[in-house]
C-alpha cells in the first residue's frame, strides 16, 4: 500500500483498499509469433466497415465528438429495437460500470458482486466509497438465492455478469426475474452482458425486457468482445429514463471519441460479421471443449468466448506451469488466481492456428519431457 505522509493530499479512504486490475498479458519474451488468447478480444477483428469509418473518421479530428452519440445510439436502437433515449454510450462498459457506482453509491453503501466475478465491480464499488459484498456461487455459477441472502438495506447495487468472466457461466433469464422481483425496490440491478452476443441458448436473454418492464435494472454491453473494438473503448447502457438521465449529468460531455462513434455505429450495421463472429466461436469453442477434455483437462461449460481450463494438482502440472510452457511457444492465456483459481487458466477462442497449435502445445505439456 502507498505510504503517505499526514499533511499529504488523501483519497477517498476506500480508494486505497483496491486492488488495481491486472489486464491480461499481451507480450512475451523471446516466441516467434505470438498468441494472444488473454483478453477475450475478436480473433476475427472488427468488421470491414468499421474499419473504412475508422480511417474517414481522420478527416474529422480536429472536431469535438456528437456528444449526445445520435448515430451510434440510433444504430443500437435500430438493431435491437429500443428507444434511443434510454441508451448511453460509454467509454468502453467499464465507464459506464464505473459511473453508476459514482452516482448509486454514497460512502458506506453497500454493492454486491459473485465469488467469481468481474474484477472490475470490487474497484468501481470501492472508488465511489462503497463496500462490496461477495455473494458465493454454486458449481462456478451465481446464485441468486446467495445473492438475496447478501441484501441488506444498505445494498443500493447488485453488479452480475451474465454470462460471467472468467466461468462463462450464466443464469437464466427466468432467474433474473426471480432476482429482480426479490430486490428491495431502490436496489438496482446491473446486468452485464458483455458476452451476450455469443450466447445461443433458449432460456438465455441479455435483459432487455428486464429493463423495459422494471424500475431498478440496466443492462450494459460492449463493442469490446463480439464487435472487436476493444481498442477503441465502445460500451452503451440501455437503462430506465431515471437513470440515463442521472448518468448524462455525470459522464463526461464528450465521453465517446469521434472514431469510435463512426466505427461503432458501422460495426452495429454490419449484421453479416457479427453473425460469422459467432459461428466461428460456437464452432472452436466446442472444438477446444472436447479437444482438452480428451486431454484429461476439466474445462467449464462455456456459453461465452473463452474456456476456463482447470489442471491438475501435481507438481509440474498445475495452472502456473502450462502458463510458462505456453509462454516460450507463444501462446498467451490468462492466469486467473485473482478470481479464485489459482490451479486455471482462461482461454479465449482464437483463430484455428491458434486453437490447434493451443491442444498440441498442452498435450506436449501434459505428455511431459
Ligand atoms: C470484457 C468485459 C467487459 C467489457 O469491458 P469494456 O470496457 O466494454 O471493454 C465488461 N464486463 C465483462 C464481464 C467483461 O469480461
Amino acid at each position: 500500500m502507498t505510504q503517505m505522509q499526514d499533511n499529504t493530499p488523501r483519497p477517498r479512504p476506500s480508494i486505497l483498499e483496491i486492488t488495481p486490475y491486472v489486464p491480461g498479458e499481451s507480450e512475451v519474451a523471446g516466441a516467434r509469433k505470438v498468441f494472444k488468447l488473454s483478453s477475450n478480444e475478436s480473433p476475427l477483428g472488427p468488421s470491414p466497415a468499421a474499419k473504412e469509418a475508422f480511417r474517414a473518421a481522420a478527416e474529422h479530428l480536429t472536431e469535438y465528438p456528437d456528444g449526445t452519440a445520435r448515430d451510434l445510439r440510433a444504430a443500437i436502437a435500430e438493431r435491437h429495437g429500443l428507444n434511443p433515449d434510454n441508451i448511453v454510450c460509454g467509454n468502453g462498459s467499464d465507464e459506464l460500470l464505473t459511473l453508476l457506482a459514482q452516482a448509486y453509491l454514497s460512502p458506506g453503501d453497500e454493492a454486491i458482486h459473485t465469488e467469481h466475478g468481474f474484477l472490475i465491480y470490487p474497484v468501481a464499488i470501492r472508488a465511489a466509497g462503497g463496500v462490496p459484498v461477495v455473494a458465493r456461487e454454486e458449481n462456478l455459477t451465481a446464485s441468486v438465492d446467495a445473492i438475496l441472502e447478501k441484501v441488506t438495506e444498505r445494498t443500493k447495487l447488485v453488479y452480475l455478469a451474465n454470462p460471467n468472466n472468467p466461468t462463462g457461466t450464466y443464469l437464466p433469464i427466468d432467474e433474473l426475474k426471480r432476482l429482480q422481483a426479490a430486490l428491495p425496490a431502490h436496489t438496482m440491478l446491473v446486468i452485464d452482458a458483455a458476452y451476450a452476443e455469443y450466447v445461443r441458448r433458449n432460456d438465455y436473454e441479455a435483459g432487455i425486457e428486464l429493463v423495459s418492464s422494471s424500475h431498478n435494472v440496466v443492462m450494459t454491453r460492449t463493442f469490446s468482445k463480439a464487435y472487436g473494438l476493444a481498442g477503441l473503448r465502445i460500451g452503451w447502457m440501455y437503462a430506465p429514463a431515471h437513470v440515463a438521465d442521472i448518468i448524462n449529468r455525470i459522464r463526461g460531455p464528450f465521453n465517446v471519441n469521434v472514431a469510435a462513434l463512426a466505427a461503432g455505429a458501422a460495426a452495429m450495421r454490419d449484421a453479416a460479421h457479427l453473425q460469422r463472429a459467432v459461428e466461428h466461436n460456437e464452432h472452436w469453442r466446442e472444438w477446444l471443449r472436447e479437444e482438452l477434455t480428451k486431454l484429461g483437462l476439466r474445462v467449464t461449460p462455456s456459453v461465452a468466448n473463452f474456456l476456463l481450463i482447470h489442471f491438475p494438482d501435481e507438481p509440474g502440472k498445475r495452472a502456473a506451469d502450462a502458463d510458462a510452457f505456453l509462454k516460450t511457444r507463444g501462446l498467451i492465456l490468462r492466469r486467473v488466481a485473482g478470481y479464485g483459481f489459482p490451479n486455471a487458466l482462461r482461454m479465449s477462442i482464437g483463430t484455428e492456428e491458434a486453437n490447434r497449435l493451443l491442444v498440441d502445445t498442452l498435450r506436449k505439456f501434459l505428455e511431459g519431457p
